[in-house]
């Protein structure tokens, strides 16, 4: 008999509230024409349907109208992004005052680490997370340097305990208490990338905060994969894709986050450009910049309507089922594939926690012996689409919009017989 028998995945599928909306997204095929085993939303979230009418609908919009299409039309361009900003609070949980949908991620951290990040020779440190994504990586680097400071002695990096993958909460809050009277933003992924571990962002934001420190969190891998509460946890800043778990297209805008408390805060440093500027002044051509209320006020630049365009479909399926919904499918898929891989005896084991309290859709396995890169491909020859990094980690990411139980029991069963075969 088989490891993973069929009957029990359609009969989870058949049971699935959200399994309609499968259809609403272009599953990629491989060359003889099946779909795809597509296990790598945390990468890239696919193509939604919704997302490309509202595509068309710009492009319909910018032939029909030229310039026009920025005041009329049924979505003028001009308030495009603000447009979105009830749907981006509703996912991140803040009020649409603290959301901007802007920029791109690394840009939008930078500008934030130049409002949030303000070093001094007392209080100069960042404390990021082990594993923290290079991006981030460079850009906290880089923005100790613009300040005169030396990563060596201003970055600290969080680790697990030895022989572990992930951080326990009761470290993290020890190396704040430890570091704190010279931390100056304490700042981790939401979601870590690497091993898929979900923090607890209201305890490790209130111990932040209780040292006096700023605290930012990166929210690329949970924004769309997992209920937030921003506001109610009392972030102080965060920013996001909108390409990973939000299915918005390669290079997406970003989001971003800033608190109700700094709404006003015309004192903070900051870049500057027209877009976040007053919306009632934008167009008086004033010299002085005065930042528009709210995370907005960090925009600069004027909304890329075409790339938002699919975000602002996509949205729509978030706005129908709401991010607790696709949360509960999310824990029944993710705790399914746990559950089907803790039928294979050996060969590999999984780096992220098994307390799905603490993990998200993600799934970071660890494939043991030299041959992780062969099992990847061999995977990968038979249509799944995952991700692999380096020495030996194979991220697996089933998307509860898109992804169906038997897709997970199907790749347990290429990944079994991979191990089995080459592994
Ligand atoms: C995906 C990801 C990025 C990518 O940044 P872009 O500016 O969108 O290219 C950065 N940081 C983290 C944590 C990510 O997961």
């Amino acid at each position: 008999m088989s490891l993973f028998p069929s009957e029990e995945s359609q009969r989870l599928d058949a049971a699935d509230p959200l399994a309609s909306y499968r259809l609403r997204f272009s599953i990629p095929k491989m060359p003889d024409g099946t779909d795809t085993l597509y296990l790598c939303g945390n990468s890239l979230g696919l193509q939604s349907k919704d997302g490309i009418d509202a595509l068309h609908a710009v492009v319909k919009d910018w032939a029909e109208l030229g310039i026009e299409g920025y005041f009329t039309g049924d979505n003028p361009w001009v308030d495009y992004g603000t447009e979105l900003r009830e749907s981006e609070a509703r996912l991140v949980g803040a009020k649409p005052l603290e959301v901007a949908v802007m920029n791109s991620l690394t840009v939008n951290l930078n500008l934030l680490l130049l409002s949030f990040y303000r070093p001094t020779p007392e209080r100069h440190k960042i404390i990021i997370e082990d594993h923290t994504f290079p991006s981030d990586q460079y850009a906290f680097r880089e923005q100790i340097r613009f300040h005169g400071f030396d990563p060596e002695t201003s970055l600290v990096v969080l680790k697990p305990r030895p022989g572990e993958d992930w951080h326990r909460t009761e470290d993290i809050l020890e190396t704040i208490a430890k570091e704190g009277a010279e931390t100056a933003l304490v700042m981790m992924g939401g979601v870590n990338y690497y091993t898929g571990q979900f923090f607890d962002i209201a305890t490790i934001t209130k111990a932040g905060h209780d040292e006096g420190c700023t605290v930012g969190w990166d929210l690329a891998h949970a924004a769309g994969n997992l209920p937030l509460q921003l506001h109610d946890w009392n972030v102080d800043f965060a920013a996001w894709c909108h390409y990973k778990y939000l299915n918005s297209g390669p290079a997406a805008p970003g989001g971003a986050f800033v608190h109700e408390r700094f709404a006003h805060a015309t004192d903070l440093p900051r870049l500057a450009g027209w877009w976040g500027h007053n919306r009632s002044t934008r167009f008086q051509w004033v010299d002085e910049f005065e930042p528009e209320p709210g995370a907005v006020g960090w925009q600069m630049t004027n909304t890329p309507v075409l790339s938002t365009a699919p975000l602002k479909g996509s949205l729509t399926m978030f706005d129908e089922l709401g991010m607790p919904a696709i949360r509960q499918k999310s824990v029944k898929l993710t705790g399914y594939l746990w559950e089907l891989l803790s039928r294979i005896e050996s060969g590999f084991d999984i780096m992220t926690p098994s307390d799905p309290s603490q993990r998200g859709a993600q799934l970071s396995l660890r494939v043991h012996g030299d041959n992780g890169r062969v099992v990847f491909d061999y995977i990968k020859e038979r249509g799944v689409i995952c991700d692999w990094r380096n020495p030996n980690c194979i991220r697996i990411s089933p998307a509860p919009l898109y992804n169906s139980f038997d897709d997970v029991r199907r790749f347990a069963e290429i990944f079994d017989e991979a191990l089995r075969r080459v592994g």
